[in-house]
C-alpha cells in the first residue's frame, strides 16, 4: 500500500507541473506498469491458498513478477503508435522494454533460490500424484530461464561489442522471446501452487499470459503487413563526405507518410535490410530527406550502391524527438551525424523557439557537411544562434562552454541533445548541475539495443 502512495504522490507531481501536456502524458506509461506490478503482489498476498510458507510465497511470486515483466517487454516491442505517447516515443519504448527485461532476468534469481531452500513438496496439494507434468514444468522452467537469460545478456551493450554479432542475426534471436516467455508460463500454469490454488489468481495470470502472447503474435503476424508504410523514389544522392550520404526521397504513389522532422522513418531500399533514420528535412510535395553515416555494413553498402531513380520503402513515422514541446528558450546540441533531426526541425519549423542556440560538434570542420547550410539558416534567423564546436581545435563541449558561448541558463531554458550515447550521458549529467531540471533534458538516440 505505501507503495501506491509514493506512486500517486509521484503522479499528482507530475501533473501539476508546469509542463507541456504531451511530456506529462509519457510518464503514463510506465507508472501504469509499476502500479501493475503492486496490484499484481496485492491480489497474490490476499488471495494466495492457506498453508504455503512465505519463503515459497516469495520466490514463486518473484515467477510471476518475472513473467508479467517479461510480458510487458512484448507489448511494447509491437511498434503500437497510440503506445508512443504514454512512454514518450518508440525509442523510449525501447529503452523500457530492455530495462523491464533485465528486471525481469534478475527477478529469477529469488524465484530459483528461494524454490530451492523453501524445501517444500507440496505433497498435500497433489503435486506427487502429477510427476509428469512436474517433469515437463521443470523442463520448461529451465528452458525458459536459460534461453531468456541468453537474449538479455547478448542484448547488453558490452557483450554484444565482444560477441559483435550482426543485427539481424541478433534480431533474429531476440525475436524468439515470445516462445521462451510461453514456455515460462506453462512452467508456472503446470508447476505452480498457488496458481492452481485460487481461481481468481489463476484468472489473473492467464489474462496476463494472454496479454504478452497477444503481443508477440501481433508483431510476428500483423505488424510487417499492416505497419504504416509508402513507397518513394530515391530523387536526390549526394555524398559530401566519404562516409555521409544525403538523399532526398519523393512519394511514388499518391500518399506520403505524415512525417515532421525530428521523428524517424524505417528505410528500406531493395533488399535491403530496413534501418531506422531521423527525419532531416521535409517539402510540401511530401518529400523526406535523410541524412546517413556509412557506420556498418549495411549503411557502408548504401552509401556506395545506392543512386537516383532508385524505389524505396519508409515506414512510420515514429518518435516525439520534438522541439515543440520545449518553451522559448531552448539549446540544441548535435554530434556528429546527430544533426539530422535539427535539419529537420530548421526546414519544417512548426512552432519556432524565441531563442535557440545550436551546438554543432564534430571532431573537424570537415566533418561537419552541414556546417554551410546552418550558417545560412542562422543568417536569416535572428533568434537562431549556430556554435561550431570541433573537438580536435576546441576540446570537447561542456556544460560550463554552453553556458559561457550561448549565456545563463534560465530555469524555463529545454536543451535536446542527439549524437553519441557517451556525449549525451556527459552533457546531459553536466547540464543537470548546472539546474536545467531533467524534464527539461531531451536525447534522441540512434541506438535501440
Ligand atoms: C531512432 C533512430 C534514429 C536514427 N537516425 C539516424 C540518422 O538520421 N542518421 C544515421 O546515420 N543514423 C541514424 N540512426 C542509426 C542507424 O539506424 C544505424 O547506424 C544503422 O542502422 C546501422 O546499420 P549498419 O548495418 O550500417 O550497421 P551495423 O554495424 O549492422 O549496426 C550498427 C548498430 O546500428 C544499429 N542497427 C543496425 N541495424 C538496425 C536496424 N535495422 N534497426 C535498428 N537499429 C539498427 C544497432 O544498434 C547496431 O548495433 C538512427 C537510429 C535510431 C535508433
Amino acid at each position: 500500500m505505501p507503495v501506491l502512495i509514493v506512486i500517486a504522490i509521484y503522479a499528482v507531481r507530475i501533473a501539476r507541473a508546469p509542463l507541456d501536456p504531451r511530456l506529462k502524458k509519457r510518464h503514463v506509461g510506465p507508472l501504469s506498469v509499476t502500479t501493475g506490478a503492486v496490484m499484481l503482489y496485492l491480489a497474490w498476498d490476499w488471495l494466495r491458498p492457506e498453508g504455503l510458507s512465505a519463503v515459497y510465497f516469495v520466490g514463486e511470486f518473484a515467477g510471476v513478477l518475472s513473467a508479467y515483466l517479461m510480458s510487458c517487454t512484448l507489448v511494447l516491442a509491437t511498434r503500437l503508435m497510440w503506445l508512443e505517447q504514454w512512454f514518450g516515443g518508440l525509442d523510449r519504448m525501447y529503452r523500457q522494454h530492455k530495462r523491464y527485461a533485465v528486471w525481469s532476468i534478475l527477478l529469477l534469481t529469488p524465484h530459483l533460490l528461494l524454490h530451492f531452500f523453501s524445501g517444500f513438496d507440496g505433497s498435500q496439494y497433489g503435486y506427487a500424484h502429477r510427476t509428469a507434468s512436474v517433469g515437463m514444468g521443470h523442463l520448461l522452467g529451465a528452458v525458459s530461464a536459460i534461453g531468456l537469460l541468453l537474449l538479455v545478456l547478448i542484448s547488453l551493450g558490452q557483450v554484444g561489442r565482444i560477441l559483435r554479432l550482426p543485427y539481424e542475426r541478433w534480431l533474429f534471436l531476440h525475436r524468439l522471446t515470445g516462445l521462451l516467455l510461453l514456455s515460462a508460463l506453462l512452467h508456472g500454469w503446470f508447476l505452480d501452487l498457488i496458481i492452481n490454488g485460487s481461481t481468481p489468481l489463476l484468472a489473473i495470470y492467464v489474462t496476463m499470459a494472454t496479454v504478452g502472447m497477444t503481443a508477440y503474435a501481433y508483431d510476428e503476424l500483423v505488424l510487417r503487413h499492416r505497419e504504416p508504410r509508402a513507397d518513394y523514389t530515391i530523387h536526390r544522392v549526394e555524398r559530401p563526405t566519404p562516409d555521409i550520404l544525403d538523399l532526398t526521397l519523393t512519394p511514388t504513389g499518391k500518399t506520403a507518410l505524415p512525417v515532421t522532422g525530428g521523428q524517424f522513418v524505417y528505410l528500406r531500399v531493395g533488399g535491403w535490410h530496413e534501418h531506422p533514420f531521423s527525419v532531416a528535412g521535409t517539402q510540401a510535395d511530401g518529400s523526406v530527406r535523410l541524412t546517413i553515416r556509412a557506420l556498418g555494413r549495411g549503411t557502408r553498402g548504401l552509401y556506395t550502391d545506392v543512386s537516383e531513380g532508385h524505389p524505396a520503402t519508409l515506414k512510420g513515422p515514429y518518435g516525439m524527438f520534438d522541439h515543440t514541446l520545449g518553451g522559448p528558450r531552448q539549446i540544441w546540441i548535435a554530434g556528429g551525424i546527430g544533426i539530422a533531426p535539427f535539419l529537420g526541425w530548421l526546414t519544417h519549423p512548426g512552432a519556432e523557439p524565441a531563442q535557440t542556440d545550436l551546438f554543432y560538434c564534430a571532431a573537424t570542420a570537415e566533418d561537419a557537411p552541414f556546417l554551410s547550410e546552418l550558417t545560412a539558416a542562422a543568417a536569416h534567423r535572428p533568434e537562431f544562434r549556430l556554435h561550431p564546436t570541433f573537438s580536435r581545435s576546441h576540446g570537447r563541449l561542456t556544460a560550463e562552454r554552453i553556458q559561457a558561448e550561448a549565456g545563463p541558463i534560465t530555469p524555463d531554458t529545454h536543451v535536446f541533445l542527439c549524437g553519441p550515447a557517451s556525449m549525451i550521458e556527459n552533457l546531459t549529467r553536466g547540464l543537470h548541475r548546472q539546474g536545467v531540471p531533467r524534464q527539461h533534458l531531451h536525447a534522441e538516440h540512434f541506438a535501440f539495443r
